[in-house]
């Protein structure tokens, strides 16, 4: 099998019907989606990306008839965060339908959902009329992709179909979130919302090591890595560390000097910043760097998720 790339989604539709995986466009990252109600489709989609099946799916849904087919019921706040955040990069777990399969949730009796703010996916859910499971379309472990062409590179010959809809214009994940007993939120894990923005409607949630039955790996110390060693910290210390190596340095704004540097976005605008940040670490990985060196990056609004995805990057290493 060898991907074709196109953006006809009617033709994603009916692979989709028949039971074939497809990749799909979302704001946040590219999608590997499956029918939601297709436990066989879904299975396909863990088996593409060698995703242990103890890591639940993100179900992505159209509009909310659409959600309640997947979500038994949801909490006022959760309607609150709906209503100001949907469509876009939040997900909210929450208690789940008996018809969502249990290979979806991992066995858990709650389903993460959001609905996707991408034109062309939002077409392909009104197209299908089912909601779709679907996890980035890079095999586990690995980058996401943002790009058609990040997707055709790793997992283009394990599917049929790439549904191109252009770069992701917010370029690192949703934001997870889970109401808890005691009424408060959980963070499960940083992305597309930021916590400032969540804020007015929730209050802080706490922070995913403060809660939760179990450390999915999403949240792992060690994901979203490249297969180059990366390190994060001060980048002129790092690179008096690795003094004869060929480094690459990721900067939020300015340039330093290295064999190579990435300045993620020069007039300091951390959403441009995230847009940028996987595709640069893709490129650095495929160029002849032997080290990535990442900055700090300040922390609040999207800063949080992009230092979250460097941490876990650089996980394995320091
Ligand atoms: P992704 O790999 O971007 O599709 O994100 C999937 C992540 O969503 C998982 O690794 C979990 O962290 C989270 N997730 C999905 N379903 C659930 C669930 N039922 N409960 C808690 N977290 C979930
Ligand atoms: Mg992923």
């Amino acid at each position: 099998m060898n991907a074709e790339i196109g953006g006809d989604v009617h033709r994603a539709a009916d692979m989709l019907r028949s039971g074939e995986v497809v990749a799909i466009p979302t704001e946040t990252v590219y999608g590997l989606a499956a029918n939601a109600f297709d436990p066989v489709a879904v299975l396909r989609v863990f088996k593409v990306k060698d995703r242990p099946a103890f890591d639940p799916l993100i179900v992505h849904v159209g509009d909310r008839e659409q959600l309640a087919k997947v979500v038994k019921m949801w909490p006022d706040q959760a309607e609150a965060l709906m209503d100001k955040f949907w469509p876009g990069p939040l997900t909210l777990v929450l208690p789940k339908r008996p018809e969502v399969s249990d290979l979806v949730t991992s066995g858990s009796d709650t389903v993460a959902v959001r609905m996707p703010a991408h034109p062309t996916t939002r077409e392909l859910l009104k197209v299908t009329g089912f909601p779709l499971a679907a996890p980035s379309a890079n095999p586990f472990g690995y980058v996401s992709p943002t790009t058609a062409e990040h997707v055709a590179d790793q997992l283009g010959e394990r599917i049929p179909y790439i549904l191109d809809g252009g770069p992701c214009g917010i370029g690192v994940e949703s934001t997870i979130l889970a109401p808890l007993a005691d009424g408060g939120w959980g963070l499960l894990r940083p992305g597309g919302v930021s916590l400032e923005a969540l804020e007015p409607i929730i209050g802080r949630p706490t922070q995913r090591q403060d809660h939760g039955p179990q450390l999915l790996p999403g949240m792992l110390p060690s994901h979203y890595a490249p297969r180059k060693p990366v390190y994060m910290g001060d980048v002129e210390d790092l690179a008096r560390r690795f003094h004869g190596r060929r480094t690459a340095v990721i900067s939020f704004r300015s340039e330093h000097p290295a064999f190579r540097c990435e300045v993620l976005s020069p007039s300091g605008d951390l959403g441009e910043a995230a847009m940028h940040l996987f595709a640069v670490l893709r490129e650095l990985d495929a160029s002849p760097c032997e080290v990535i060196l990442a900055e700090e990056f300040p922390e609040h609004g999207l800063g949080r998720a992009i230092n979250d995805r460097l941490r876990r990057a650089s996980a394995a290493r320091t």
